[in-house]
C-alpha cells in the first residue's frame, strides 16, 4: 500500500458509512448537537476529482468561486474497494488547503448520477469504471486514417445509452475524405453530427454544446481528439492531459483520464479526455439494452413476438420482415446489420458461459 493515512484512528466513524446515503447537505454547519461518533464526516468538503494517478486524486475545491483550488488527496481505508473515477464528486475532509505538501482524504462519493462503464472485451464480464457523472459523451471518429467502422460508433451509442449518457458524433479529417457514405449509416438517428478539418475545426460549434455539461470525449487513437481537446481547451490545464496521454495510454485507463474545463465567453463545461479507452466492450451491457441503442429499429422491433432474438434466423421478427418488404432505409438496413452483429456476439457468449 503506497498510500499515507494519517488518521487512521477515526476509522470506527465508517461503521455506518454507505455510499447511497450520501448527499450535498445544504448546510453543513447546521447547529447539531455533537456526538461522539458521527456517521460520517460532516464536515467534509464536496470537491470534483480531476484525475487519478497512482493512488493520488487530484480533487478540486470551491469550483466557481475565488477559492478555487486542486488539492492532492488519497482516499480513506475503508473505501479502498470503491473505484473512485474522474468525474466522481468526492467527500473530503483533512487538509484541503492545497498547500505543497498536503494530502487530504476521499471519505465519500456523492451519489452518481451516471457511470460509463466498458469490459476489455465483449467476453469479459469485468467492468471497469471509466468515468463518473458525464451527461453527454462525444464520439470522435476520423473520416480517414484510421478509416472510421460505423459499427465501432454503434458499440459507444450502445455504451452511452446504457449509461443514460447522451451521444454526441464528431467526424474529423473531413478534408482527407468526404464523410457523406460513412455518415449514411446513422441518417435518422437523434444524433448532433460536427464535421471537422484541418484547417476548419468547429471549435465554437462543440464548445457551444459542452456549456454546462460534462462530456466525455472517447475515439480510437489516432481521430485526432487530442488536437480537437487541445484546441478546445488551451489552457494549462491541458499540458497534464496531455503528459498523462503519453505515459498512460493504453496501459492505465483510469490514470490517463482527465477533466478539463472548457471556458468560453458563453459559459463553462468539463471535457473529460479518457485517452486510455481503446476498445469498447460490451461485456457488463445487459443484451436487452442493446436493442434499445438502437432508436429507429427498436421501434419497429416493438412488433416482434414474444421473445425475439432479432438475429438473422428469427422467426417473424418484424425487423427482418420489414427489411424484406423493402421498407427499410439504406441507413437502417446498415444499422440492423449492425445491430445483428453485436448481439450475435452476445448470443455466442451466452452459449459459451451457460451459468451467466
Ligand atoms: P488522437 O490519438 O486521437 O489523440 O489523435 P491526435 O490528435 O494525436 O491526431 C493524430 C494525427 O492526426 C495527428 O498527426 C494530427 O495532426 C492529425 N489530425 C488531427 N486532426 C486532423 C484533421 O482534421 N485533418 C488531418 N488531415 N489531420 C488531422
Ligand atoms: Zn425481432
Amino acid at each position: 500500500m503506497s498510500w499515507l493515512d494519517p488518521d487512521d484512528d477515526l476509522d470506527d466513524e465508517f461503521e455506518d458509512f454507505d455510499e447511497s446515503s450520501i448527499r450535498v447537505r445544504p448546510n453543513p454547519k447546521a447547529n447539531r448537537p455533537r456526538t461522539k461518533r458521527r456517521p460520517a464526516h460532516e464536515d467534509a468538503e464536496i470537491g470534483r476529482v480531476l484525475g487519478v494517478d497512482r493512488g493520488r486524486y487530484a480533487v478540486m475545491i470551491d469550483e466557481g468561486t475565488d477559492d478555487e483550488r486542486t488539492i492532492t488527496t488519497t482516499r480513506a481505508r475503508e473505501l479502498r474497494r470503491t473505484p473512485i473515477v474522474t468525474g466522481d464528486l468526492a467527500r473530503v475532509v483533512g487538509d484541503t488547503t492545497g498547500d505543497v505538501g498536503t494530502l487530504a482524504r476521499i471519505v465519500g462519493i456523492v451519489e452518481r448520477t451516471s457511470l460509463l462503464r466498458r469490459s476489455a472485451d465483449d467476453t469479459d464480464l469485468i467492468e471497469r469504471v471509466v468515468v463518473a457523472n458525464a451527461d453527454q459523451m462525444l464520439i470522435v471518429v476520423a473520416a480517414a486514417d484510421p478509416e472510421p467502422r460505423p459499427r465501432l460508433v454503434d458499440r459507444y451509442l450502445v455504451a452511452a445509452l446504457d449509461a443514460g449518457i447522451r451521444p454526441l458524433l464528431v467526424v474529423t479529417k473531413t478534408d482527407l475524405q468526404d464523410p457523406t457514405a460513412f455518415l449514411a449509416h446513422f441518417e435518422g438517428l437523434d444524433l448532433r453530427v460536427f464535421t471537422s478539418a484541418r484547417e476548419e475545426m468547429p471549435v465554437d460549434e462543440i464548445g457551444e454544446a459542452l456549456i454546462g455539461h460534462s462530456t466525455v470525449f472517447v475515439g480510437h487513437s489516432g481521430v485526432g481528439k487530442s488536437t480537437l481537446v487541445n484546441a478546445l481547451v488551451p489552457s494549462a490545464d491541458r499540458a497534464t492531459g496531455h503528459v498523462n496521454q503519453v505515459t498512460g495510454r493504453g496501459r492505465h485507463t483510469s490514470s490517463s483520464t482527465v477533466s478539463l474545463r472548457y471556458q468560453s465567453e458563453h459559459g463553462t463545461g468539463w471535457v473529460i479526455d479518457t485517452p486510455g479507452v481503446r476498445s469498447f466492450g460490451l461485456g457488463h451491457v445487459d443484451p436487452a439494452n442493446i436493442l434499445a441503442a438502437f432508436t429507429e429499429l427498436a421501434a419497429i422491433a416493438e412488433d416482434c413476438p414474444r421473445g425475439c432474438t432479432h438475429l438473422t434466423d428469427a422467426p417473424d421478427c418484424a425487423l427482418i420482415e420489414a427489411a424484406e418488404r423493402g421498407e427499410l432505409s439504406p441507413a437502417e438496413l446498415s444499422r440492423l446489420d449492425s445491430l445483428q452483429r453485436l448481439l450475435q456476439t452476445f448470443a455466442d457468449k451466452a452459449e459459451q458461459t451457460p451459468g451467466r
